[in-house]
């Protein structure tokens, strides 16, 4: 029996354009289910991506998706990496940017328009190829699951995926238009939010189903404290609502394998030798003081506050901190301050996947004071490399992080340190608990030891991710 297709939509996609945890997935996942379906994976051409270096090539004829009352020119392109067939979409408004979606803190003005025309373009391949299934993620291509609604005649069924409730892809009422989208498609059962438009609204209403990155975000995105707005429209949708587990791609996130480390290794000893140079490079000094990391976006998200509060108190103990992030201006200077007043403070302002490797190869404890955290994979990263991560516990830091206190070694989990309430002291606590930890070598070698044993490969959860399209397809 032929397998059934897929289409994987994307605004992000590993290696070739990444600011997040999207594009890691959208790598993966799509890896771990070409035994079970024929996919495609369908993201944007954005100018950044070395079309010679994939060899990215054009796909038949150039055409026009009419919007409103404008034709955008479309020319897909092509390539297979790692085994795994991409398609992109070229569009001149959408792809010549130097940013994916703006530059730091503000999106680009048209962005509806933009990635209005990348869901247009999935349409007009779902028009030209037939597709049991179109899996869409996030905002960027939430407006597919609207569009099909009104052409009966093509027979894809749709699961959309939130990767994080706060990115709406909200845009002022005026665009509806510009969209090609009817007037009565804006009203409180559709995609009219607050007077506004949102592409978000449009999948969570007409998608046949709809998924979230794990199990407790998809309840607590039900509360009024995590919805962002939507808690009430995703109640009246709960019933395709389900939460999955992300997973990592270890391959390439593999200790053993990675070739940015200057040793690759599979034990404490090896991540040893990895920390002692990673130190070297940044000149900190003391092997035998824990080395603590934070490695992500600069946003209040990530408790960039917490981490800004509570450094100067982690650095006055006998440790070090090195710091990889980008974003908001204000954090970046407060960060920048901390690192000049304290010698074990190393701070890197910039996005660096190489540099990000190292740091996971390099660390004994991994810092995630997030507010809210749909899934998380620093944390997954950081198990594999033998780094304990250190988290408040909300949304998949639960489901994913059990706490060291009640370690097993047979349990399938991995253990790491966690604390209650995102505060000051809370993390303060949970840091001097890490400082405990690191001095009782037996228990903590035998929670890294355990951690990079466990099992965070997509393998489950593509699984579940696979049933559900069977079953919606059906
Ligand atoms: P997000 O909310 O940003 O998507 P995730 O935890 O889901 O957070 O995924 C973050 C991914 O981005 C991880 O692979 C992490 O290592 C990587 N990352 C984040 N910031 C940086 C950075 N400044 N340089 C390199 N990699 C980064």
């Amino acid at each position: 029996m032929s397998k059934k297709r897929l289409l994987f939509a994307a605004s992000e996609v590993y290696p070739f354009a990444k600011t997040g945890g999207l594009a890691d997935v959208a790598h993966a996942l799509p890896k771990a289910l070409t035994e079970r379906f024929d996919v495609d994976v369908v993201m944007p051409l954005y100018q950044s991506i070395d079309r010679e270096q994939y060899a990215i090539r054009p796909i038949g004829e150039k055409f026009e998706v009419s919007m409103g009352n404008a034709a955008y020119e479309v020319q897909l392109f092509g390539c297979t990496y790692q085994e795994v067939r991409y398609r992109f979409v070229y569009s001149p408004l959408l792809c010549e940017r130097e940013f994916l979606y703006g530059p730091p803190h503000s999106g680009y003005e048209d962005n509806a328009l933009r990635f209005g025309i990348f869901n247009y373009a999935l349409l007009a391949m779902m028009q030209m190829s037939e597709y049991a299934i179109a899996h869409l993620n996030d905002w960027q291509c939430a407006l597919v699951a609207l569009l099909l609604h009104e052409r009966p005649e093509i027979h894809t069924r749709t699961l959309f995926t939130i990767h994080n409730l706060a990115y709406q892809g909200t845009f002022p009422s005026e665009i509806l238009s510009d969209l090609g989208i009817d007037e009565k498609y804006f009203t409180m059962e559709g995609i009219e939010f607050y007077g506004q438009v949102s592409f978000m609204k449009a999948a969570i209403a007409y998608a046949d189903a709809v998924t979230t990155v794990s199990p407790t975000y998809a309840k607590e995105i039900l509360t009024e404290e995590f919805g962002c707005g939507l808690e009430g429209f995703l109640r009246a949708h709960r019933k395709k609502l389900v939460g999955i587990l992300n997973g990592i791609d270890t391959e390439h996130f593999s200790p053993q394998n990675d070739t940015v480390l200057l040793t690759p290794y599979s034990d404490l000893k090896g991540k040893r030798i990895n920390k002692s140079d990673y130190l070297k490079s940044v000149s900190l000094k003391g092997i035998n003081k824990p080395l603590f990391v934070f490695i992500g976006r600069f946003t209040g998200q990530k408790g960039m506050q917490i981490l800004i509060d509570t450094l100067p108190k982690l650095a006055g103990l006998e440790c070090n901190v090195a710091i990889l992030g980008e974003g908001e201006e204000s954090y970046r200077e407060e960060v920048e301050k901390l690192a000049h007043a304290h010698r074990n403070v190393y701070f890197h302002f910039g996005y660096d996947e190489v540099q990000s490797h190292r740091m996971y190869a390099a660390a004994d404890f991994l810092l995630m004071p997030s507010l809210f955290e749909p899934c998380g994979l620093n944390q997954l990263i950081a198990f594999a490399y033998g780094a304990v991560p250190i988290v408040h516990h909300v949304g998949g830091l639960i489901d994913s992080v059990k706490r060291f206190e009640k370690f097993d070694p047979d349990a399938k989990n991995g253990f790491g340190i966690a604390f209650e309430r995102p505060s000051e002291r809370a993390c303060l606590h949970a840091m001097a608990k890490a400082m405990d930890l690191y001095q009782d070598k037996k228990l903590y070698n035998a929670i890294v030891k355990h951690n990079m044993n466990c099992d965070f490969s997509w393998t489950e959860s593509a699984k579940v991710y696979a049933d559900l399209y069977d079953t919606l397809s059906r």
